[in-house]
């Protein structure tokens, strides 16, 4: 008996067994080749995982593929191998771990082959004149053939008014036949590499550079470099070295970070194919970007999370830019990092893998520390640029306008008329982050989270920013009836129209989500800023990643408190991360730059000590909170989450789950239960959550627990009543 072992996207954390398709030599089927199988009452594409001689299950119930779907593997091995692995490091179902890790259209069951890979063209001997006179159709198609003797692909002909009916007549009367488009392959060796020099770099760059050497094999590194340092043009001359040893590179930048600009730094510097990879394409782009990618014939992608997933026919580096990113970790679904899959990657793949920040995670720094990584330091900005100065300026007793301290005004006034640039960042979009009735109190809440609705001006309505719900803006107060409803707290169209009262001779630019929804908005505000002339760039995190805004020299950050009194014990990471990410826009080139930090706590020693000591001496010390917390990374955590419409279902399941393994499994000595907790926003559209964290020093038997933990909840009835997920490494936990 021979039986198809697949992988098949469902929920079910287990393999499939069906019989092969009538007709099909078994043995020349290879594990990753897609099947197209029955399943349920629909149709489903799997993937085959083995071949196997026998199943638990009565041969009664088996059931017969439909179609094989590819002669070669999707994946090389290794890939497969890595995909396969994350599927149960992450402890994610297999079949949609492998589907989410090729491109869109493959799932659906394209071929896999280039678009235009199939092309027309007319016989050698066809001549429009052996057609009789009545075939006008035919002879005008025939004649668009000979028109292109290098073939010509079915959507161009559709285009030009011909159909596949009359190809096929054409195609039996032996004048038209279809061929492999040939692909420009060209070997790497020997061509010209470059389209402009690179720079000459200083001595800390070099160095850097010198440790990079693509025959070294496993060697990951970790490039901290404070912003402005020249990681960039690091990488440029690593994967230069790459490329002239035969080989690929793999880049992988957050999701933000991966703008039209960074991917011409690349192209303006290579002369030879870089693709992009993200989702702004369409699935047929990307398929076409990964084949190229596969073949040899892109030299570089660049991608976001999920292109870690991409073949390459000659792997030569992962690069990771901004590796404390939080998009790598994908947040819902498979919840795998594509940081921590590229280091496992370029390891399998025998490869260095540069991870690059100016303020890394802890989990790289600590492992930097402990020279599991080499660790290469750029702490001097390149070319003739200055670090920014910090200062902390102490909002208490302040009378705010807008959220602005007097000084401030000032400050930014200063700045404009000496002809530069002022930037104001703030963690809000929106015009106010609540309303609330003056006169008793009542305030704005969503209706389906445990969070109040943001007030939006243009156009007027109210947002929850955790579920998507919007609502008009109520006239009165819903309690009281009183009309004197009020906005609370500053958002970033407040701060936009309170700046343009404040300094009516310059522009304001507002950037955030909503005013570059537009395609081609955040172009159109890169070049005003890049103009030059003096204006105020006000807005959210967008602005603190990727770009260079040269004239800036006053970077404001309205409220450096959010993230310092945060739950999360990766609050403080993330707002130091943050400040030192916005800080960096300023002074790039030859204007020297300046930060003031608005703050109600301008003594809070960690604050002081960040912008006295700098992000390292600051690292050190959470790191050292850390371990006498038991927190990663000395710690492993993976959280077991629940959701249910009914209050209280949640929390109850998780209770019993952990009653229940606590009885029946030997739990190990290392290993704990923390919960279940109700989450931090209990209630988030209109689903009551709670969780479970697990705890562990050693990763085996966390990964132990967790298979008993699937393989237990899976089997569990009242597991169907409310929604759980598993998140292993998780990043956001309290
Ligand atoms: P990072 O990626 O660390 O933020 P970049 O690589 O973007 O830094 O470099 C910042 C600026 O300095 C860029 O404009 C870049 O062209 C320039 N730069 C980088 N290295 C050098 C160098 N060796 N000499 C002169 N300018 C450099
Ligand atoms: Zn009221
Ligand atoms: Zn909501």
């Amino acid at each position: 008996m021979e039986l198809l072992r697949l992988a098949i996207p469902s929920p079910l954390r287990r393999l499939f067994d069906y019989f092969p398709p009538r007709d099909i030599d078994v043995n020349t089927l290879r594990p990753g080749i897609r099947v197209r199988v029955p399943f349920g009452n629909r149709e489903l594409i799997g993937i085959l995982f083995e071949v196997v001689h026998e199943t638990e299950l009565p041969s009664s119930r088996i059931k017969a593929a439909l179609e094989i779907l590819d002669q070669q593997p999707l994946l090389p091995p290794h890939l497969f191998k890595l995909a396969s692995w994350a599927a149960q490091y992450y402890q994610h179902p297999i079949g949609d771990a492998l589907h989410q890790a090729i491109p869109v259209l493959l799932r659906k069951g394209a071929p896999c082959e280039h678009a235009h890979e199939h092309l027309w063209r007319a016989c050698a001997e066809a001549h429009p004149d052996s057609l009789g006179k009545t075939a006008r159709r035919q002879r005008e198609l025939l004649q668009l053939l000979l028109e292109h003797p290098n073939g010509i692909s079915s959507d161009a002909i559709r285009a030009e008014g011909g159909n596949t009916q009359l190809l096929k007549t054409l195609q039996e009367k032996q004048l038209a036949e279809q061929f492999v488009n040939p692909r420009q392959l060209q070997p790497l060796s020997g061509v010209q590499l470059l389209r402009e020099p690179s720079l000459p770099l200083n001595a800390e760059q070099k160095n850097a550079l010198d440790r990079i050497s693509p025959d070294s094999g496993f060697n990951p590194i970790l490039l901290e470099g404070i912003t402005g340092s020249g990681k960039t043009e690091v990488y440029l001359q690593a994967i230069e070295k790459v490329l002239a040893s035969g080989a690929q590179a793999l880049v992988l930048v957050p999701e933000i970070g991966l703008t039209p600009q960074t991917v011409q730094r690349f192209k303006a510097r290579f002369a030879v194919p870089v693709v992009a990879l993200n989702s702004n394409m369409t699935d047929r782009q990307r398929l076409d970007a990964w084949l190229k990618a596969r073949d040899g014939e892109a030299c570089i992608v660049i991608g976001t999370r999920s292109a870690i997933f991409t073949p390459f026919k000659q792997p030569g580096i992962i690069i990771v830019d901004e590796e404390h990113d939080a998009s790598f970790k994908q947040q819902d679904g498979y919840r795998y990092s594509a940081r921590d899959l590229a280091v496992i990657r370029a390891q399998r793949e025998k490869i260095p893998v540069i991870l690059g920040s100016a303020t890394p995670s802890l989990e790289t720094l600590n492992n930097a520390i402990h020279e599991r990584y080499q660790w290469l330091r750029l702490t001097q900005r390149a070319g003739n640029a200055k670090a920014p100065g910090f200062e902390l300026l102490d909002i208490r007793h302040e009378p705010l306008q807008d959220g602005l301290a007097p000084g401030l005004i000032r400050r930014i006034g200063e700045t404009l008329a000496s002809g530069t640039q002022v930037l104001v960042f703030l963690n809000r979009r929106g015009f106010a982050p609540s309303l609330h009735c003056h006169d008793c109190g009542w305030i704005a809440d969503c209706q389906r989270c445990d969070a109040k609705m943001t007030l939006h001006r243009s156009p007027p309505h109210l947002h929850c920013h955790h579920c998507d719900s919007q609502t008009a803006i109520p006239y009165r107060c819903p309690d009281c009836g009183s009309d004197q409803l009020k906005p609370v707290g500053v958002g970033t169209e407040r701060s936009e129209d309170s700046l343009n009262r404040l300094f009516p001779g310059y522009p304001v630019i507002r950037v955030d989500r909503d005013s570059t929804q537009r395609k081609d908005a955040m172009k159109h505000i890169m070049e005003q800023v890049h103009h030059g002339g003096p204006c105020i760039l006000v807005g959210t995190q967008m602005l603190a990643k990727g770009h260079h805004f040269p004239k800036v020299t006053l970077v404001v950050i309205l409220n450096a408190d959010g993230g310092l009194f945060s739950a999360d014990f990766r609050g403080m990471e993330r707002t130091a991360q943050l400040i030192l990410q916005v800080a960096g826009r300023a002074g790039r080139a030859e204007h020297p730059g300046h930060v003031v930090m608005q703050t109600h706590h301008a003594d809070h020693p960690t604050l002081q000590h960040l912008i006295h000591q700098g992000y390292y001496a600051f690292a050190l010390q959470e790191l050292s909170t850390r371990r006498q917390a038991a927190l990663p990374p000395f710690r492993h955590l993976a959280l077991l989450r629940a959701e249910a419409t009914q209050q209280g279902r949640a929390e109850a399941f998780l209770g019993a789950v952990r009653h229940q393994l606590e009885e029946d499994i030997l739990l190990h000595d290392d290993a704990h239960w923390l919960g279940p907790f109700p989450s931090p926003m209990e209630k988030r559209a209109g689903m009551h959550r709670a969780q479970l964290l697990i705890q562990s020093e050693q990763r085996t038997s966390l990964h132990q627990l967790l298979t008993t933990l699937c393989t237990y909840l899976e089997q569990q009835k009242e597991a169907r009543k409310v929604r759980w997920s598993i998140d292993v490494d998780p990043i956001d936990v309290f």
